[in-house]
């Protein structure tokens, strides 16, 4: 591990001990260094974080919860659990939180073993309009232990459908119906779904996977204090580990502690909860706010720049970090872009369109966004000159000449933005 403190080992390092394993994190390394990466969950996490998630905390189970554990030698996991719960609870202004979830699916699906049981009739946003595979739909669990009813946007502006969602839940009542998206660029109304989910009784759960580094900064409303529960992942926006976490009103404290733990779970990751603890407190600081105004700002510059260049985006632009643009008038498949753009080095995924004709894994569109640029420090002239590359490739996608210049152009750029986490190359 790459220390301050000069530390000295009795075993040799991992570049002796697995020098293929070594080799392809260096490889990665140089990948994430030399690219442009714009997928809108990705992101680099902090040195500090990568240390506290690479540490011995890994080595202990803590079944359990804080003074209340199923294993001894628990005096510094304690510690650390409850300063994770406490920063994050100050940071969100949340009543209760639990850091244990593994990642954001688990967090979520605990939400159900919460508060419904199998067959139970739940509601969500569907995938193809940009909801969470965990919010109902088929192919996940969520879609076939429960009875998901989904709602999506409008056909006319492929903005969330609000009385669609209303009709629905006063048809099918729901007991849990999940607000909060995956691929959806505009802020989200919390207030209409508590709205919706009073009229029917169920459990509003807002899911800020995606978005818990903009609602921590303010850039974003919260629906902390609206919601009945919040979900979040811990590594998008928020720029932590890969975790996650949930956040609820102290009424629900020990349905959602429960079905955590022991109800999904086993041991909690302890070098992850330190490092959510650590992210944090990171963001809990001015750089931090304006770090989350930044991503905005750059995905606005981009978005303009996509937009004067021909390109449609769903819902014709964003207010938050990401976008969804869609292929169609250029004649290019998502897939087919996607894979062009790495070859450019920007790296962004494929992803569907409201009202996608096409499949999910050949849709129709791509998904960008700025936080893993806007950690590195690029801005607004970046972001346009980002937008230009993109457009050249959509344009050029078969001429490997043409992407091995603008891979060459993208890593010369890249070596003026250091990035956190990772060593100067
Ligand atoms: C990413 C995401 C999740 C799932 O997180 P994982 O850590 O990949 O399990 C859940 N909900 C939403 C809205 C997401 O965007």
């Amino acid at each position: 591990m790459n220390t301050a403190k000069q530390i000295t080992w009795h075993e040799p390092p991992l570049a002796e001990t697995d020098p293929e394993i070594f080799a392809l994190i260096e490889r990665e390394e140089a990948y994430q260094r030399d690219t442009v990466r714009l997928i809108p969950s990705e992101n680099y996490a902090s040195r500090g974080v990568l240390e506290a998630a690479g540490s011995v905390l890994s080595n202990k189970y803590s079944e359990g919860y804080p003074f209340k554990r199923y294993y001894e030698g628990q005096a510094q996991i304690d510690a650390i659990e409850e300063l994770a719960c406490k920063r994050v609870a100050e940071l969100f202004g949340a009543e209760h939180v639990n850091v244990q979830p593994y990642s954001g699916s688990p967090a979520n699906f605990a939400v159900y073993a919460a508060f419904a049981s199998p067959g139970d009739t739940v509601m969500g946003m569907m995938l193809p309009a940009g909801g969470h595979l965990t919010h109902g739909w088929g192919v996940s669990v969520t879609g076939s232990f429960f009875k998901a009813v989904q709602y999506g946007v409008r056909e006319n502006d492929h903005l969330i459908d609000y009385d669609q969602a209303r009709n629905l839940a006063k048809e099918h009542r729901p007991k849990i119906l999940f607000c909060g998206a995956t691929a959806y660029p505009r802020i989200i109304d919390f207030q209409a779904f508590r709205s919706i989910a009073d009229e029917v009784g169920a459990i509003l759960v807002a899911d800020i996977a995606h978005i818990s580094g903009l609602v921590a900064a303010g850039v974003h409303p919260s629906p902390v204090g609206l919601a009945d529960v919040v979900t979040s992942t811990t590594h998008k926006t928020f720029r932590g580990p890969r975790g996650g976490m949930i956040m609820c009103k102290k009424a629900h404290r020990k349905a959602i502690n429960k079905a955590v733990f022991p109800g999904l779970q086993g041991g909690p990751h302890n070098q992850t909860t330190a490092a959510i603890a650590v992210a944090a407190r990171e963001a809990a600081t001015p750089e931090f706010k304006a770090y989350a105004q930044k991503i905005v700002e750059n995905a606005k510059a981009l978005a303009e720049e996509l937009n004067a260049r021909g390109f449609r985006l769903v819902t014709g632009g964003t207010d938050n970090h990401l976008m969804v643009v869609d292929l169609t008038n250029k004649g290019v498949p998502g897939k087919t872009a996607a894979k062009a753009l790495d070859r450019a080095g920007i790296v962004v995924n494929s992803n569907t369109v409201p009202f996608d004709p096409r499949t999910p894994f050949d849709p129709s569109g791509i998904r960008i966004g700025t936080p893993a640029i806007t950690s590195r420090g690029m801005g607004m002239g970046e972001a346009k000159r980002i937008g230009a590359w993109i457009d050249d490739v959509v344009t050029h996608h078969e001429d490997e000449a043409v992407l091995t210049r603008i891979a060459a152009e993208v890593k010369e750029m890249c070596s003026q933005f250091p990035a956190p986490g990772l060593p100067i190359g």
